[in-house]
Formats: structure tokens, sequence, C-alpha cells
């Protein structure tokens, strides 16, 4: 197979820096743009992150001598990629959104990490696993903006990853949930770098991550929602409320959840058996990111941990344990994804995956 041409926008941060090491083998798409701010701009990539590459393996030799560009040169990317990855950050979200538009205007896929086209009425907002469905919104999309082959797709939230797929999959076997109750205790990485300050993490955990409750409880809305009349419309059978924190951990987002099914309520035999043996289109199209099994519950009483659980198979699966029943809620249970694999790179090639297998990238 021909390998697809592929840019990175946002390559020199935490994100940008994982789609890399993560991309270095992949059997379908090869690295050939990367993009950052103006401070990057010009310098090859392997001096753009002297001093900052923060992975655990060496910068690939195929990306160090590629040029860093400018993210908003976006005549240079339409030259050369067939698709692009969107991890930058600027604190002007309309920007970015203007950004990636301008991306999908010239004929660019754009899979985006950033928050700014999650909300976006004919965005879909995608974990392959839960709402592959979704993407019958791309061509209402690209009729709306007159585009042809460009489009704009987004994940979620990194916050919610570990707790929304066993939530789908309890609701997919039969077992509708009304309340959800989440308090997250969140990876420093998820700041990207330099992120918060050693001297506020170290010994410390910050009861505060601002926007990231009102995420943890409005996207999982859409995610689980419908498209009617061209538009999606929010799931109003559940509801969530979050608490988050930052806590002293590299990477590993772990979540305490408390639910209350609607009307009956499975045995936790059978909760463990619907989470083990829950399966999806990623699953059964055989995608390269997919994990065999996107859940897996751990019987040990003190398990998941993040240093241990968090890089199962390859970082893609949710970790789950500690099914109990609740005095307040039914159950309450612990579960915990990696944030940057499973919950932003990692999470963005699986989109990209399925939009290549169903046919949107071509
Ligand atoms: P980061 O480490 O701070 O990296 C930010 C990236 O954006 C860098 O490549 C930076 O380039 C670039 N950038 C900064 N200002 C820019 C500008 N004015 N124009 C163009 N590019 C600019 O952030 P991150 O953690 O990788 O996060 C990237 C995106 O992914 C964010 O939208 C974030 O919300 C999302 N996300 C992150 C996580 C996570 O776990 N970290 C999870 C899910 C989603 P320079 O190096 O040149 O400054």
């Amino acid at each position: 197979m021909k390998k697809f041409k592929v840019g990175i926008l946002g390559a020199t941060g935490m994100v940008g820096q994982k789609y890399i090491s993560l991309l270095e083998n992949h059997p379908w798409f090869k690295v050939v743009y990367l993009a950052a701010s103006k401070n990057s701009a010009g310098l090859t990539y392997a001096e753009s992150v002297k001093n900052r590459w923060h992975m655990n393996t060496p910068i690939p030799e195929g990306v160090k001598k590629i040029i860093v560009e400018e993210v908003e040169n976006v005549e240079n990317a339409a030259k050369k990629c067939d698709f692009v990855f969107s991890a930058f950050e600027i604190s002007d979200k309309n920007l970015i959104k203007e950004i990636e538009e301008k991306y999908a205007k010239l004929g660019m896929p754009v899979v985006s990490n950033a928050s700014a086209n999650r909300w976006t009425d004919d965005v879909p907002m995608l974990i392959p696993e839960i709402n592959s469905e979704h993407l019958k919104i791309i061509k209402i999309q690209q009729k709306n903006h007159g585009w042809d082959k460009g489009f704009i797709v987004v994940k979620p939230n990194c916050s919610l990853q570990s707790y929304i797929t066993p939530v789908y999959a309890l609701m997919k076997a039969g077992y509708p949930v009304k309340k959800i109750m989440i308090t997250t205790l969140q990876a420093v990485s998820g700041a990207g770098y330099p992120g918060v300050a050693s001297l506020d993490m170290i010994d410390n955990v910050i009861p505060f991550i601002g926007g990231e409750e009102e995420k943890t409880e409005e996207e999982p809305l859409k995610i689980l929602g419908k498209i009617v009349n061209n538009k999606f419309v929010k799931n109003k059978d559940i509801k969530i409320s979050a608490t988050c924190t930052r806590v002293p951990v590299t990477d590993g987002h772990l979540a305490s959840i408390n639910i209350l099914f609607k009307d009956k309520k499975p045995k936790k035999e059978e909760i463990i058996k619907i989470w083990n043996e829950f399966k999806s289109i990623p699953q059964e199209l055989k995608l390269p990111f997919a994990p065999t099994f996107p859940i897996i519950y751990k019987e040990e009483e003190n398990r998941p941990q993040p240093k241990k659980d968090r890089d199962t198979d390859k970082g893609m699966a949710v970790t789950v344990g500690r099914l109990r029943e609740c005095p307040i809620f039914d159950y309450k249970f612990v579960a915990l994804s990696h944030n940057t694999v499973r919950g932003a790179a990692g999470g963005g090639i699986l989109n990209a995956e399925l939009l290549v297998k169903e046919g949107y990238i071509k």
C-alpha cells in the first residue's frame, strides 16, 4: 500500500512529539511535513526540539532534518500533505478554528486534537469504538462550506477517555446509565510543556484545571448524541458531575467513577464480562492502532495504576478496576487511560485510520 503523506501541526509540543514517535513505523502513514510557531519555523526538527524532546525513544531519523514550517503557511502544507494532524496550541481558540478551516478549504482532511472545533455543529467528536456513525456528518460539513476533499474531525478531551468507553459498553449491552460522578487525577503531561511549574506540582495536588470539568461533563453528551436535521443533538438522558485535579504523575489520567443506572442494574460479574468482551468497529476493521480489547479489567485490588497500566496495548487500552457496589449510586470503579496516547496522538491516529478505511481520506 502506498503510504499517505502526513503533516503534523504543533509538531514540537508534547502531543506533536508523541505523534512523531508513534508514527515512526506506521504501515499507512509517512510524516513528511512539520509545523509549529514562528519560534521554531526555519529550524530543522532536531534543532527545534533540542533540550525539550520528552519521548523515551530517540527522535526518528526520518524527521530530524525536516525544516519546521509555520502553522499558518497553509499553502506549503497543501503542496506536500494528503492530510494533517492538528496539535498546536494558541490561546485564541477562534484563530485555531480559522486556521484548521483554511487547511480543510485547501483540500486537506484535518484530524484535530484541539478543543476549538469540538462544539462546531457539523464537526464530529470521534472515539472510533463509540460513535463511528457520526462520520456521516462529514458530507454535510463539506456541503456547508463548499469543500470538496477537506474536512475537520476532532477527538475529545483526554480527561474523559478513561470512563466513557466503559460506560458506553454498558449502555450498548442494554444497561443505560443515568448519572455519573467523576473525580479525575490527571497527569502533568496533560498540560503540555513546560506545563505546571515543578514548585507547584512536587509534593502537591492541585484541585483545579481550567475548563476541564466543563469538558468532562459536556463532551460525552455530544459523543453519545445523535445527528438530527444535519446537526448534532446532545444526549439528554445522562447527567455528569466532574471534579478534575492535577497530580504529580508524568503520564496517565486516572479517574474514580460512580454510576447510577437508568433502570435495571447488572450484577458485578456481568459488568466485568461486558467490559472484558467489548469490541467495536476498530477491532472489526483490524485498524493498526486498535487495541485488541479496548477495555481491560484488572482483578487486583490495587490496580489500575498510572505507572503500571498506562502502556497497556501500546497505550491504547483503557484499564479499569476496583468495581464495587456504591451505597449512594449503583457502582463505583477506577479507570485509567494514557493521556498523550489514547487521549491525544494515539486517539488521533486511530481516527485517521478509521477515516482511511471508511473512504473519507483518499
Ligand atoms: P504544548 O506542549 O504546549 O505544544 C504546543 C504546540 O503548539 C507547540 O508545537 C508550539 O510550537 C505550537 N504553538 C504555540 N504557539 C503557536 C502559535 N502561535 N502558532 C502556531 N503554533 C503554535 O501543548 P500539547 O500538550 O502538545 O497540546 C497540543 C494540543 O493538544 C492542545 O490543543 C491540547 O489541548 C491538546 N491535547 C493535549 C493533550 C495532552 O495530554 N497534552 C491531550 C489531549 C489534547 P513551538 O514549540 O514553536 O512554540
